[in-house]
């Protein structure tokens, strides 16, 4: 027996002591400490809410109890999710702020002290722990991101799991200890000014595009001309009558749409010009709402996405106190740290954030941690999520949204990547390259090293081959080439024979539809019976583990799958005839500015592509094939042919229905 740890098999006498007066959160901690702990260490402690005596006592929650006790565990002053963790040889103090610090604190014990995984909603890993002895001390912790969210619809689903690792935005559950108070912010000008309610006696209210108000209600748009007083006076009205019906809101959207279709009138340009950015007249719209909210609410931040053409600051307009900015990466390059200096796609972002950093201290993050294009095709950015979280911390960043597969299931690793996401933006500090290993050795068991070592693969080959993906790549843009995808297919297979049992093999199927995937999308030729057979099991293997989407926009279709299953056959014979060059014929300005005024269709040994402004990715001809744009719009694209089975032409075909041609120029 030590004098500085706590040995855990004495504690066969000891309770746990909550308060009367324990608020939901707090009860619902005394009730996960005793089920966890019991689990861990075999001994069921009762739950009492009077102390008799002065030790044997494991304190869960702010007591009048624990005040008597002589702990040093006053939580009177401490954030909503502040924690203080108290063992001494013969007593346990765990509390917090409320309403969440008591519950996460339990947590915090169970990770650090015991060693217990909360790895998947129904896999927690419980090590044997009767024999330990847990060190005697004071830890204290407050969550440096006080916004924290995994976007996996697995925490969604599952919100006691998601409370689990401390992920505090997808439930109002007061057990589990409710939502933050601050919402994430999002485009807001449609509801901050409803075009439908204003449109018709109001044009001047929306923005001047090309000459003409707006009224293109795509991307939640139009948007709105910031620099008109009425406006401004409506949007701020919206806000407040939000703020009243929504009490325990901590902040309000007051966010451009999501189009670039921004107001040039004279007066929103004169300002944008001198502030070198759109955002000049964005912020001085933001600021002026603010000003109105605050008189009526005046705890309540207005919060503005620094998006797209808004992302760089003004010169000189600055953010009010009052204001909270929300700073997106979409355009950064996620195979790469974000601050990683040989990284030519990120350095401009670094740029924008320090910037920002000068002139607003509650900057939050929205950052892009899925292929938004493939949720289930390999996607290597596991060795920049770690350091991305870091560099965020380091530059004063409040709130991370690490958007993922948020609206589907048993995306690619989504068990793994939730997991690892999770526990980074509670504690930045953890060691990211050991929470991945010590996911797959207890998740995976037996069978985790040729997952390890296909990770490994998929990664190294991608920072190889020199690509800068964005969170839309192609499997082109992620290195993933034939031989690559048959390599992680063996090592899923590898994987399988090494599964000790049914629960390690269903893990493993589950993992492994990964690389049936890119075996579909980047396989290269294939025999046609071995192609039915990787499809068919990808099928299989969607339906068995509830895979819900493909991509962020498309639901799994068994049947749409099929079709493309009928098209994938390489054939290079036909291909051949459809090489050339193809010119957009009247296309929109966006639209060539997206990808360019030439569509060329190409052959690199048996793999047939199509390349445009976006890059280049295989395609198959014979299937109208959704196609990505970084106009954040799916294309399909059809072939035009004549009688004597000549490709004369392309169709581009916009999901809003519009198509455009393309006709043949060499
Ligand atoms: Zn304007
Ligand atoms: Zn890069």
């Amino acid at each position: 027996m030590s004098k500085t740890s706590l040995d855990c098999p004495r504690m066969k006498d000891w309770d746990i002591i909550a308060s009367p007066d324990a608020i939901p959160a707090e009860r619902y901690a005394a009730e996960e400490f005793q089920r966890l702990f019991g689990q861990a260490t075999g001994i069921q402690l009762p739950i009492r809410y009077h102390a008799v005596k002065s030790t044997h006592h494991v304190y869960i929650g702010p007591s009048v109890a624990l005040g008597k006790s002589g702990l040093s565990l006053d939580t009177a002053a401490m954030g909503e999710e502040e924690l203080r963790i108290v063992v001494e040889r013969n007593r346990i103090g765990i509390a917090g702020g409320r309403p969440r610090g008591t519950l996460y604190g339990v947590y915090q014990f169970l990770t650090g002290a015991l060693g217990v995984r909360f790895l998947t909603y129904d896999h927690t890993h419980v090590p044997d722990t009767s024999t330990v002895q847990i060190p005697c001390g004071v830890f204290s912790y407050n969550p440096p991101f006080s916004f924290r969210w995994s976007h996996y619809r697995e925490n969604t689903e599952h919100p006691e799991f998601a409370t689990r690792l401390w992920v505090n935005t997808v439930t109002s559950d007061a057990r589990l200890g409710g939502k933050t108070g601050r919402s994430l912010i999002g485009h807001s000008f449609h509801w901050l000014v409803p075009f439908g309610e204003y449109g018709e006696d109001h044009p001047e209210y929306y923005a001047l595009v090309d000459g003409k108000r707006d009224t293109n209600t795509r991307g939640s748009g139009p948007q709105l001309c910031v620099t008109n007083p009425d406006v401004i006076q409506v949007a701020a009205e919206s806000a407040i009558r939000y703020l009243d019906e929504h009490p325990s809101a901590r902040n309000v959207s007051v966010s451009q749409a999501d189009t670039d279709r921004y107001c040039r009138c004279e007066a929103c340009e004169a300002i944008n010009q001198r502030e070198g950015t759109p955002m000049g007249a964005q912020l001085a719209f933001v600021n002026a709402v603010a000003e109105r909210v605050e008189k009526a609410h005046p705890n309540v931040k207005s919060g503005t996405l620094a998006y797209w053409y808004t992302r760089k600051p003004p010169v000189t307009i600055r953010p009010l106190p009052n204001v909270q900015i929300q700073l997106c990466s979409i355009e950064c390059c996620t195979l790469h740290a974000i601050d990683d200096p040989n990284c030519p796609r990120n350095q401009e972002f670094c740029q924008d954030l320090a910037e920002w950093q000068e002139i607003c201290d509650d900057i939050w993050v929205w950052n892009y941690n899925t292929n938004f294009h493939y949720y289930d095709l390999p996607f290597p950015n596991l060795r920049s999520i770690g350091p991305n979280v870091r560099y965020f911390l380091r530059n004063n960043v409040k709130g991370l949204f690490m958007q993922a597969n948020g609206n589907g299931l048993s995306g690619e690793l989504a068990d793994l990547r939730n997991y690892f996401i999770a526990r980074l933006i509670w504690n930045p500090g953890l060691d990211d390259q050991a929470v991945l290993e010590e996911f797959a050795r207890l998740h995976y068991q037996s069978a985790a090293g040729p997952i390890l070592d296909c990770i490994k693969m998929f990664h190294d080959n991608a920072e190889q081959s020199g690509v800068h993906p964005n969170c839309f790549p192609s499997p082109d843009d992620v290195g993933l080439r034939p031989e690559i995808a048959r390599r992680m297919l063996d090592s899923f297979e590898q994987a399988l024979h090494l599964a000790e049992n049914e629960m390690v093999r269903a893990r493993v199927e589950k993992a492994s539809i990964c690389a049936y995937r890119a075996m579909i999308e980047a396989g290269g030729p294939i025999k046609k019976a071995e192609r039915k057979a990787i499809i068919d099991r990808y099928i299989m293997l969607c339906r068995r583990y509830n895979m819900t989407h493909i991509n962020e926009r498309t639901p799994f279709d068994a049947a749409q799958v099929d079709v493309r299953a009928m098209a994938i056959e390489l054939e290079p014979g036909v291909y051949e005839a459809h090489v050339g060059h193809y010119e957009l014929v009247n296309a929109p300005k966006e639209i060539v500015n997206g990808l360019g005024d030439t569509i060329t269709l190409s052959m690199e040994g048996e793999r047939f592509l199509i390349e445009t402004r976006q890059g280049k990715m295989q395609f198959y001809p014979e299937t109208e094939r959704l196609f990505f744009s970084a106009l954040d719009r799916g294309i399909t694209i059809r072939l035009l042919k004549d009688d004597e089975d000549r490709t004369t032409g392309l169709v581009v075909k916009l999901l809003d229905g519009r198509e455009i041609r393309a006709e043949r120029v060499r």
